[in-house]
């Protein structure tokens, strides 16, 4: 932090408060058996107390022997300030967690901006820290009192969420966090009389394509206003940012959206949604490619990264099974129950088009496309071939484990559907809604 104790303070203490943002223990012990109500010393100026110096500084071994005195560890300083503030501003995560488990307090605003913990975590794009502060809203009095959902979609004094800051600092990996934690992707700083600006408005302005991206595949609205009326496309377009405009430009293609808030995603096994996510992002960015094919932008996208399905599978291609709805796709995802395959972009496709009900915001269970009943669960479908010795599963691509429904009802949902989605390695939008047509 590097704020000299004043002038009017003796050399005692500045050489104390020297030692704790240099993680001096020894000095520091040596100080406190001499006097030990040098712990209350502050710096004249920003009033920062030894706990903040230390926790800012990342010195866990002093904070802990500041705590272990105990000091309170939610002390202010000049901008009320409280340590896991600075410790979440400066990345500082073994210090952030200490102050939680020492009962720091997650819900305190600061006099700047009225910002949380929370709001510091996603200013400053530190990912541990934000996940160590949501994981103890989960458990801390403030969900029961406050409720999780409404401390992660808090404000500051300017109506900006954590999702606002994250998305105008260029931190998608913090929106991916807070959108997955119930961040409300459209949340407005205007509040409820007025508009203001969206993360997507400051996800634009920025030229943050991956937080546009990732913003977007959440269902941001492109046509949504800010005070001056402008849409994020205008606001990208105003700062030159190309690609950003090209994306949010409403007349090009609607990006395929999670189906957030459904709550079937939100119980889906990690390792499950980790393999939609990344269908999600492979069919986005080949509609980001056709979007930006012919303008002067080239694309630096993630998609094609090693999160990619048809590359992490395509050298097992031999033993696993083709999906039997789109014929291109090699199938990962299997229904628990019922044990019928296909492949996560197909699995996708199904979840994306069971909307919720308007009356109950209720999402109905996505059906199996093979067998028409609610899909509960998911699993990742990997090595049943090679586990079992299913050698059928090579010449065979189709078979499942149970053999294929041979219901009318079933064999004329699977046609149907199979049809629909015979050009669907492309995920393409129209493809999408005659599935949906047909499935639901
Ligand atoms: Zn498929
Ligand atoms: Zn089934």
């Amino acid at each position: 932090m590097g704020q000299a104790p004043s002038c009017g303070r003796s050399s005692y203490d500045h050489d104390f408060l020297k030692a704790v943002e240099a993680g001096d223990l020894a000095i520091v012990e040596s100080s406190l058996r001499m006097d030990p109500d040098i712990l209350h010393k502050t710096t004249l100026y920003d009033r920062l107390s030894p706990i903040h110096i230390a926790a800012a500084n990342g010195r866990l071994e002093v904070l802990s022997r500041i705590l272990d005195l105990s000091v309170h560890p939610d002390l202010l300083n000049r901008h009320k300030q409280t340590p896991l503030m600075l410790a979440a501003m400066h990345g500082k995560i073994a210090c952030l967690q200490k102050l939680l488990q020492a009962g720091a307090n997650i819900l305190m605003f600061d006099s700047l901006h009225g910002r949380t913990c929370l709001h510091y975590a996603a200013y400053y794009g530190h990912l541990d820290c934000l996940q160590a502060i949501l994981a103890a809203a989960r458990s801390t009095p403030v969900a029961d009192s406050w409720g999780f959902a409404r401390f992660v979609n808090v404000r500051d004094g300017k109506g900006a969420t954590s999702l606002h800051l994250a998305a105008g600092q260029g931190w998608p990996d913090c929106l991916h966090i807070l959108l997955g934690n119930g961040a409300l992707v459209s949340a407005s700083t205007g509040g409820y009389s007025y508009q203001g600006s969206t993360p997507l408005h400051l996800a634009a302005r920025g030229g943050y394509l991956d937080c546009v991206r990732e913003l977007l595949a959440w269902g941001a609205d492109r046509k949504q206003r800010d005070s001056p009326g402008r849409i994020p496309y205008i606001v990208a377009l105003n700062r030159k940012h190309g690609a950003c405009a090209a994306l949010l430009n409403p007349s090009s293609a609607e990006p395929l959206v999670w189906p957030s808030p459904l709550k079937f995603i939100s119980e889906l096994k990690p390792d499950v949604k980790a393999l939609l996510e990344a269908a999600l992002m492979d069919a986005n960015g080949e509609r980001e490619e056709n979007i930006l094919k012919g303008t002067s932008y080239s694309l630096p996208s993630p998609v094609h990264s090693e999160g990619e399905i048809d590359n992490d599978n395509a050298s097992e291609a031999s033993d696993m099974e083709l999906c039997c709805i789109c014929f291109d796709q090699i199938c990962a995802i299997e229904v628990q129950d019922c044990r019928h395959r296909m492949c996560a972009h197909c699995t996708l496709a199904l979840c994306c088009h069971s909307k919720p009900n308007p009356a109950t915001l209720c999402s109905p269970a996505p059906l199996c496309p093979f067998c028409r009943s609610s899909i509960a669960q998911l699993e990742v479908a990997t090595t049943r071939a090679r586990e079992e010795g299913d050698k059928d599963s090579v010449s065979k691509p189709c078979k499942s484990r149970k053999s294929q429904n041979s219901s009318s009802e079933g064999s004329s949902s699977f046609k149907g559907l199979s049809s629909a989605m015979g050009s669907l390695g492309k995920m393409g939008n129209h493809g999408l809604g005659r599935i949906a047509d047909v499935v639901i």
